[in-house]
């Protein structure tokens, strides 16, 4: 791209971005006659007329923010020069009242999935070994490295072995109120459906999280063998498979990595059988998350995978949008969008209760935009907010869930999750999530260990320079080479593959694994 070339987004819009790679030298003039005051930089935004000291600043026909000084046309608008709005009140919001016209059910698309017993379907076929505490975390490593070495050779049709580290299980008011969230994280990832309903657990014996009290008896695991796939071996035990570090039988340290050496061997002969089969599109269970975001973000690759969602809920599959602080400014769209009042109380809940989580650390929203957004171009969490958005598609949204909560039902569904790459990948995880999109315009080499992530680039030059990372290149929209039609089908196509296990994507190729991160809001003791 050469020319000089900025991108509205709404005809009522008074800013737009310079979308040039390196941005544009003062003095640039445009096609329609519109000369750059400042120099700026790609992604920001020039004021397309003049705006008096307080006028109204509008892109995505939404005000971002009013101007700080008179800003003549040609101007660079950022976040030195705009004042943002304050947060939209949670009260008085327009209740299920768009109904978008209804889109035709896309059928026959299918994928290559891992049917389990509970009727979920994995993309991968993971063992993983379930941790109570951070106590046990070395131990596990070194027991997964030697389960990888010695035994997984042996077992081909499993993909890894993964230990689920985390901080918490012990030092934490563990009965406090809000500690049901990271507890139901914990559990409900241990069930995700790339782990084929094997569950085994490492803990260490004093710590405040029990097993039992992590997995409970009245949620039954589900054994491979109830399906009949494994009649050959011994049928597991119903009670909790748990290795204890700390009992008597241990004596010393290679006791305790035999020990779970041994009981990974029987989860592995289990996960061995299990095969891929066609199954409909309907059983893909997909978060969508952003991070590292840019300007681009709500042009480019946030548009596209708005498109896959609509895409995949009329094929009847799960699409979570999350990421509180990224859609409480564009709440009054969420609860318009809602398929009925009910679901749009359950959103404002979900918005009320981070309102009072961030009020009682003296923050508020505006603590969202990080040095790189601004970088990149978002003047404040308002202008993130709407591209974020964006993400979710034109679908009614039909569900909401409480962070760390299951999912149980399919279409567009609000995950209420923060808004940290690793929290939401994490509580999307215990959703039932079995396929991650994320999109990124600054650039994370961001990773799962226990789902695939397909990330998408907003911008060309990020995806050049990080060829060997990015697994979509969204910027060819910015470019004029891709329409955002293209693109969405695009992905879609994508995820069928990775699904199937017949592509992998960058992070999965290099094992790039970020950590589970746990959202904790209760106190530590
Ligand atoms: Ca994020």
């Amino acid at each position: 791209m050469s020319s000089p070339l900025y991108i509205r987004m709404h005809a009522a819009d008074n800013v737009a971005i310079v979308a040039n790679d390196g941005g544009l030298p003062a003095g640039t003039v445009f096609p329609d006659g519109l000369r750059l005051v400042d120099n700026i930089p790609q992604g920001h935004k020039v004021a397309l007329e003049d705006l008096a000291e307080g006028a109204v600043v509008r892109r995505y026909n939404v005000v971002i923010g009013y101007a700080l000084q008179a800003l003549p046309r040609g101007s660079w608008i950022n976040e030195r020069t705009l004042r943002m709005p304050a947060a939209p009140e949670l009260e008085g919001l327009p209740m299920a009242t768009v109904k978008p016209p209804a889109l035709a059910p896309l059928t026959g698309h299918t994928f290559e999935g891992y049917r389990n017993a509970d009727g979920s379907v994995g993309t991968r076929n993971i063992l993983a070994i379930t941790t109570t505490v951070q106590c046990v975390a070395g131990v596990v490593d070194t027991a997964v490295q030697r389960i990888k070495s010695e035994l997984l050779p042996r077992y081909p049709n499993v993909d890894d072995v993964v230990g689920l580290e985390h901080s918490y299980g012990c030092g934490v008011a563990i009965d406090a109120p809000d500690a049901i969230i990271p507890i139901r994280t914990l559990r409900n990832i241990s069930r995700n459906p790339n782990f084929g309903g094997e569950v085994m657990v490492v803990s260490l014996g004093c710590e405040k999280l029990q097993p039992e009290r992590l997995l409970p008896a009245e949620a039954p695991l589900l054994p491979m063998q109830r399906l009949g796939t494994a009649p050959a071996l011994p049928a597991a035990d119903s009670a909790l498979d748990v290795v204890c570090l700390q009992a008597e039988e241990h004596v010393g340290f290679m006791s305790m990595i035999d020990s779970i050496v041994r009981q990974a061997d029987v989860h592995l002969q289990r996960l061995n059988q299990r095969r891929r089969e066609t199954v409909p599109v309907s059983e893909l269970v997909v978060g969508v998350q952003c991070g590292g975001s840019d300007a681009f973000s709500g042009v480019t690759a946030n548009p596209a995978v708005g498109y896959a969602t609509d895409l995949l809920v009329r094929a009847g599959a799960s699409v979570m949008f999350s990421e509180v602080t990224e859609v409480r400014d564009g709440i009054d769209q969420l609860t318009s969008r809602a398929s009925t009042p009910e679901v749009a109380q359950a959103m404002i809940d979900q918005m009320a209760w981070y309102d009072a989580y961030l009020a009682r650390g003296l923050a508020d929203r505006s603590a969202n935009t990080t040095p790189g957004n601004k970088k990149g171009g978002l003047s404040n969490i308002v202008e993130k907010a709407m591209g974020s958005i964006v993400k979710s598609g034109s679908t009614p949204i039909t569900g909401v869930l409480a962070p760390g909560e299951k999912l149980k039902e399919k279409g567009l569904i609000y995950a209420a999750t923060p808004a940290s790459d690793f929290i939401c990948g994490t509580l999307q995880l215990a959703a039932g999530m079995n396929l991650h999109i994320f999109t990124t315009g600054r650039g994370t080499p961001y990773g799962l260990a226990a789902c695939p992530v397909i990330k998408v680039a907003t911008r060309s030059d990020l995806a050049r320079r990080w060829h060997d990372l990015m697994d979509v290149n969204a910027g060819r929209i910015a470019d004029g080479d891709a329409t955002i039609e293209d693109m969405g089908w695009e992905l879609f196509h994508l995820m069928i593959e990775i699904a199937s296990g017949r592509k992998k994507t960058w992070a999965e190729h290099w094992k790039l694994h970020n950590s589970l991160v746990l959202f904790n809001p209760a106190p530590v003791t």
